[in-house]
């Protein structure tokens, strides 16, 4: 079959019925699956055979929504998970381990901060944190023997900086390990990691993919690239028997393409049972059957309401990627020609007392700790999402206290920005 476009590929990609099958992927709301021997189950259990048998390790429902981001993001397998946060954390702990050091681009989501900085520092981590906009020498010199991964976000949240995912990519590639980038912002619609030199993705489903504050997801996958093989000291346990599948090694049975994700599968998630449920992921699915649709609103929306704050004079600054003014425009150009995502920052005159104030009198704007969902949405990091950084910590992660972030929804644009103005009144 032709390559499918990726409009397409969201709303058919993943599950294609047969004769007679319902439209919609069913929910297997199940928890486990039954067969007629032992020795059948065995083989399961042996992974000679694929099949399901337990919904803590695989779940169909789930496995064709992952099917369709795989799809979308142009990789090779991929893996539902209860949270983006999950996935973040999957896909560094999949590959390293106490002793480890892991190279972070320092513009990232602040609960991510908070999961390599405080939880897994405490697992036996290490991680340095850069300036994504670091030069080439920089990079390479933050590199130890036991670095293990390079992590960043295409669009980071919120400081809306964007990655200049080859710079990383070359970088990790020359010292043999993979990129990871979060791509929850851009999405696949808008951004393409793995054809720059991306490795692995994660998304925080929650996102646009869902788009409707209906349910807390993430995925993770895998471009089928990196040659774990090549680096096999680096990461033996891709690479070497694992004792608790009979010796299996995953590289082996499942290759390239699929050791990664398989590992992650049958040895992570069955250990620590971080799983999206069915339903959550039917509903994903919903979301992600309109997301071309929806994402291509919500960014000609935001850059309406970027342009209309630049113009107003009770705005100190506007920070959209799709101005063209913006710091970031070449690398925009070079890997989101087409748009970005409807995330805008911007500061108010008179600092945290007018964004506190100007809040107070927005109606069309929800406050809400979310961000790129079909209603427009509005926060003030410093007194939210980031209240655990302290000042240095917040100017490090891109984040000023009078900082305000609106997601902009698919709302009538007009209704947003006279809210907006509205409000500005009041400072
Ligand atoms: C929200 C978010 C996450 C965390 O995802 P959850 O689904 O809330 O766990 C990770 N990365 C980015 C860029 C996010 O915006």
């Amino acid at each position: 079959m032709k390559k499918l476009k990726l409009e397409t590929l969201c709303v058919q990609g993943g599950y294609r019925p047969e004769n007679g099958q319902s439209r919609l992927f069913p929910i297997v709301q199940s928890s486990t699956f039954k067969y007629d021997t032992s020795e059948e189950m065995a083989k399961l259990f042996d992974m000679e055979k694929s099949g399901y048998f337990y919904s803590r390790i695989q779940n169909p429902t789930c496995d064709n929504v992952a099917a369709k981001i795989c799809e979308l993001e142009g990789g090779s397998a991929a893996i539902l998970t209860s949270s983006g946060q999950t996935a973040t954390f999957f896909s560094l702990f999949n590959i390293c381990g106490c002793g480890d050091h892991v190279i972070v681009s320092s513009m990232i989501y602040g609960g991510t901060y908070n999961l390599f900085n405080m939880t897994m520092r405490r697992m036996g981590i290490d991680f340095t944190f850069l300036d994504p906009d670091c030069s080439e020498e920089e990079l390479d010199k933050a590199f130890r023997p036991n670095t293990k991964a390079v992590f960043g976000e295409s669009i980071s949240n919120p400081a809306l900086v964007v990655l200049d995912i080859e710079k990383f990519a070359k970088a990790a590639h020359k010292h043999g390990v993979p990129l990871i980038v979060d791509n929850s912002f851009p999405t696949p619609l808008n951004c393409r990691p793995f054809e720059w030199g991306a490795d692995i993705v994660v998304h925080s489903t929650s996102k646009y993919m869902d788009g409707h504050d209906a349910t807390i997801g993430g995925c993770v996958i895998d471009s089928g690239h990196f040659d774990w093989d090549r680096y096999s000291e680096k990461y033996p346990s891709l690479t070497t028997p694992d004792p608790s599948y009979h010796g299996v090694i995953y590289t082996k049975q499942f290759g390239r393409e699929g050791a990664y994700i398989t590992k992650m599968t049958v040895q992570i998630m069955r250990d620590l049972g971080a799983v999206q449920s069915p339903f959550n992921a039917y509903i994903l699915n919903l979301g992600l059957e309109s997301l071309a649709v929806r994402l291509e609103r919500h960014c000609s929306n935001a850059m309406k309401v970027a342009c209309f704050l630049k113009e107003h004079d009770k705005i100190e600054w506007v920070n959209y990627p799709g101005l063209p003014d913006n710091p970031y425009s070449a690398l925009v150009k070079k890997y989101m020609p087409d748009a970005t995502c409807g995330v805008i920052s911007f500061g108010v005159k008179g600092g945290r007392t007018g964004a506190e104030e100007f809040m107070k009198h927005l109606n069309i704007s929800m406050i809400c700790t979310h961000a790129a969902d079909a209603h427009s949405i509005i926060l003030q990091p410093a007194s939210s999402t980031h209240r655990q950084l302290n000042d240095e910590e917040l100017l490090a992660a891109g984040v000023s206290s009078d900082m305000i972030r609106i997601c902009v929804g698919i709302e009538n644009v007009e209704d947003i920005i006279d809210d907006i103005e509205q409000a500005l009144a009041f400072i």
